[in-house]
């Protein structure tokens, strides 16, 4: 009885032109986003699923061979709504002091997180999500493919980058590299990195 509901996206679809294109997000959003969310109330309507919250369902359903259908659209509306919250409007550039003091601990700089971040996600071989999580006090990157995520595995993620194609084909075609860049140098919301740190 309880459908979750489609989150809206935290800007309009033209917010993040030219480095994400309104046709992009209108896709990307409107229609693969929204389709996992519809999937995902589809599968588990009448079931004893359907009164689980979303992270809940994705850790329940993570080992579950028989139910990896759930998993795949739980996580995916997952990983979409955080990966919106992670960009925005004139975002990238330098963090917060709190934040950058962290990244120095972590990295060793900025220019090494980037690097460090960078790296990781272009070498993810195929469709997956490269991240920023926080362990042990420490920041690190790590990759997940297809639909996986570091919620699933107890692990905390504080950003997110969409490597599945149809994130960045429409305005980069095959230039997985120029997609990661502007990511990085222009999108990075540092403060939802920094809320998320502190929830
Ligand atoms: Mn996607």
């Amino acid at each position: 009885m309880s459908a979750f509901e489609i989150p809206t996206l935290p800007y309009s679809t033209s917010a993040l032109n030219p480095y994400i294109s309104a046709r992009t997000l209108e896709f990307h959003y409107g229609k693969h986003h929204v389709n996992y969310m519809e999937n995902l109330n589809k599968l588990i309507a009448e079931t004893e699923m359907e009164n689980l919250d979303l992270t809940s369902l994705i850790q329940k359903t993570a080992n579950e061979d028989h139910r990896i259908n759930v998993f795949n659209n739980a996580a995916q509306a997952w990983n979409h709504t955080f990966y919106w919250r992670g960009m925005k409007q004139g975002g990238g550039g330098q963090p917060s002091a709190e934040l950058e003091e962290l990244i120095n601990k972590s990295f060793g700089s900025l220019e090494k997180f980037q690097e460090e971040f960078k790296k990781t996600a272009l070498n993810h071989f195929g469709s997956g999500w490269a991240w920023l999580i926080i362990e042990d006090g420490t920041l690190k990157v790590m990759s997940t493919s297809n639909a996986d995520t570091p919620i699933a595995h107890g692990q905390k993620p504080l950003l997110t980058i969409d490597l599945w194609e149809h994130a960045y084909y429409i305005d980069y075609q095959n230039r997985r590299a120029e997609y990661i860049d502007m990511f990085i140098n222009k999108l990075i919301n540092w403060n939802f990195v920094l809320e998320t740190l502190k929830d």
